[in-house]
């Protein structure tokens, strides 16, 4: 069979399955344009830019996972922001979601830094990787069930190349929870029936089909500003959970 073209909708799970390790996935993942609506948006936000950010050349692709191929613990987000990880083409950098992620990590010591600005920071996560079930900015942060689905193949090859070291999951949000959960019973573990609720601190056991180590999977509020400005989720709030996973993953931290 030839390559799935970009634009198709099969173009994921294509190049998903090429992939055989975690920076030759995030390479391929780049190029993806199976979704129409995500293209034409993150192209879009791209052109007409922001007052706060001009001069900016906005990345407007695909923004793939961020952090260490042999992470132990993977935080499972939504998709990036428009002006957020569609402008720097990092996950969870340049907006304040990020802000209030990678300042919980800084505090675990998982993160060499509070801030994340830039592809080009410097930024160093240990430990733990950080992605997303959509890799292209949806408008009004939406993306619909089909663009979910058709985006499954990048999360789930990324789950199954991460699993000899993935221990424990931290999944932001009931839409990542809905999408996470699929997806790591497509990579090979077991998900409990009836399927567990989303909630802030639900913990949950995915057992490894054929042997290997179990998942540990953690709810957690979305770090959206939402959340944050309104002290649904605190700092305090995402670093207890961060933390719990943390330790439920085998990393040091306080
Ligand atoms: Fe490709 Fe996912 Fe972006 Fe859709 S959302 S274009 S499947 S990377």
């Amino acid at each position: 069979m030839p390559p799935a073209r970009p634009d198709e909708p099969g173009f994921p799970a294509d190049q998903a399955a090429r992939a055989s390790a975690v920076p030759a996935l995030d390479e391929r993942l780049t190029h993806c344009r199976a979704c129409p609506r995500l293209v034409a948006w993150r192209e879009q936000v791209a052109r007409e830019g922001r007052r706060a950010y001009a001069g900016w050349d906005y990345w407007a692709r695909p923004v793939p996972g961020f952090g260490p191929d042999d992470a132990a613990l993977l935080v499972v987000g939504l998709a990036p922001a428009a002006h957020g990880g569609n402008r720097t083409g990092r996950m969870f950098t340049g907006d304040r979601s990020g802000d209030a992620l990678f300042a919980a990590l800084h505090r675990l010591g998982l993160a060499d830094r509070a801030e994340a600005t830039s592809r080009d920071d410097g930024l160093r996560l240990t430990g733990v990787r950080v992605t997303a079930p959509v890799h292209c900015a949806p408008p009004a942060n939406r993306p619909t069930p089909a663009e979910r689905d058709t985006c499954r193949p990048w999360l789930v090859r990324e789950l199954s190349l991460l699993r000899p070291t993935l221990r424990s999951l931290v999944v932001l949000g009931g839409y990542g929870w809905q999408a996470a959960l699929p997806a790591a019973a497509a990579a090979g573990w077991s998900v409990p029936r009836p399927r567990p609720a989303f909630a802030h601190g639900a913990r949950t056991t995915l057992t490894a089909d054929g042997g290997g180590r179990d998942l540990a999977v953690f709810g957690c509020y979305h770090v959206s500003q939402r959340n944050t400005f309104t002290g649904r989720l605190t700092p305090g709030m995402l670093t207890d959970v961060l933390g719990r996973a943390a330790r439920a993953a085998g990393l040091a931290v306080p």
